[in-house]
């Protein structure tokens, strides 16, 4: 199945048949377009002068017609797990940060859902590789429009969507700070943004990186977050047939609360999305994760974890508890371990499959949107 895409908007983000289309239309052989798209997505390779097997006045027309790297390195930090955080900038000098984890580090087990679960699914592929391997997080917008309370990401509003090719050229530039036999075994869309906020773009980049000629990689391997937008839940479902796996920040037990913490649940309530997810075509993938952050003295009490229980009644889905990074502009205090094991308790008492994810890589401010934003002052705005 190949989603129904809108139109390329940079030579980078063409997929193989929308190049031959391009090059027929240049009176470029067949052959060429498959080398380019060789380079670039095998090779990663985006300067034209650097493809030596094309003719010279073929390579002065991709580099007239734009194809450049998207992307910038300007700081690259590596915490004492070995997670590497890059900051990149874009050529109109917005900045986003991407993610290189360890698989097996503490922040991997603990921060992003490993493509092959920790916790016993037997619902992915063998990972054939995996002392070397490193999941990536990328970020598909700037800033985000959704303004839940506690996050850095959203501190700002959205300035801008990323396109597909800025969003794809961070795996381009994840794969080459890997050497030797490190590998990337997964790609989470966990960065800054809201990835169903910009579904044209995210559809386009799971495209390329499905596409057997280019990067190759596995739709089992790459997971979606999302705050809940309903309706682009229901276009990723019929447009990748369930085999994209899913991560959906709930963050409260009832949906007044929520709306709270998360406005976009004035948009799409938390009953809605509940229908929605138990909609979603899941079979292939095991689960859908349920990302619940712990506030202290707001949304960890028993009574919400027994509410929230039985929200998620006969969902399939485990539930990551995040205790709260707190980021200065967001005034919510860490819950206390005991809070933090009391809902596990209530939530696994109900038959919950729950883990505690805490966030680490504090030493290079891992928090999502820390390094991006920082000075930024709050705006929330939804949509
Ligand atoms: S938690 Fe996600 S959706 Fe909410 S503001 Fe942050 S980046 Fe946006």
């Amino acid at each position: 199945m190949t989603a129904a895409l809108s139109p390329p908007q940079s030579l980078l983000e063409r997929l193989p048949h929308e190049w031959e289309e391009l090059f027929a239309g240049w009176g470029q052989p067949r052959y060429r377009a498959r080398q380019v798209f060789a380079w670039i997505h095998q090779r990663g390779i985006l300067e034209p002068q650097a493809m030596t097997d094309l003719p010279g006045p073929l390579r002065l027309r991709l580099a007239q017609e734009g194809l450049a790297p998207p992307l910038t390195v300007v700081a690259d930090q590596v915490s004492s797990d070995g997670t590497r955080k890059l900051l990149v900038e874009m050529v109109d000098s917005q900045r986003v940060e991407t993610v290189l984890i360890p698989r097996g580090s503490v922040a991997e087990r603990d921060v992003y859902a490993p493509p092959q679960d920790d916790d016993g699914d037997s619902d992915d592929e063998p990972d054939p590789a995996a002392t070397e391997a490193y999941s990536q997080c990328i970020s598909s917008q700037v800033g985000c429009a959704m303004g839940c309370a506690f996050c850095a990401s959203g501190i700002a509003g959205l300035k801008r969507q990323m396109t597909a090719g800025e969003i794809y050229a961070q795996v381009l530039l994840g794969r080459a700070r890997l050497e030797g036999q490190r590998r990337q075994s997964g790609i989470v869309f966990m960065g800054m943004g809201e990835p169903l906020h910009n579904y044209p773009a995210v559809a386009r980049v799971l495209e390329l990186l499905r596409t057997a000629e280019g990067f190759g990689m596995s739709l089992r391997r790459v997971t979606v977050s999302t705050s809940g937008l309903i309706p682009e839940l229901r276009q990723l479902a019929e447009d990748f047939g369930g085999r994209v796996r899913l991560a959906v920040s709930v963050h409260a037990s009832d949906s007044a609360s929520r709306s709270r913490i998360m406005p976009i649940n004035r948009r799409y309530p938390l009953p809605d999305l509940l229908a929605a997810l138990r909609e979603y075509p899941v079979p292939g993938l095991g689960r859908i994760t349920i990302e619940y952050t712990l506030l202290g003295g707001d949304n960890d009490s028993d009574g919400d974890a027994l509410r929230l229980s039985e929200q998620l009644a006969g969902l399939p889905v485990k539930v990551n508890l995040i205790p709260v990074n707190p980021v200065p502009e967001a005034a919510f205090p860490a819950p206390s371990e005991a809070r933090v094991a009391s809902f596990q308790r209530i939530l696994r008492a109900r038959g919950l499959d729950t883990f505690v994810r805490r966030r680490k890589g504090d030493d290079i401010a891992a928090a999502c949107g820390q390094l991006a934003l920082h000075g930024e002052k709050r705006k929330v705005r939804v949509l």
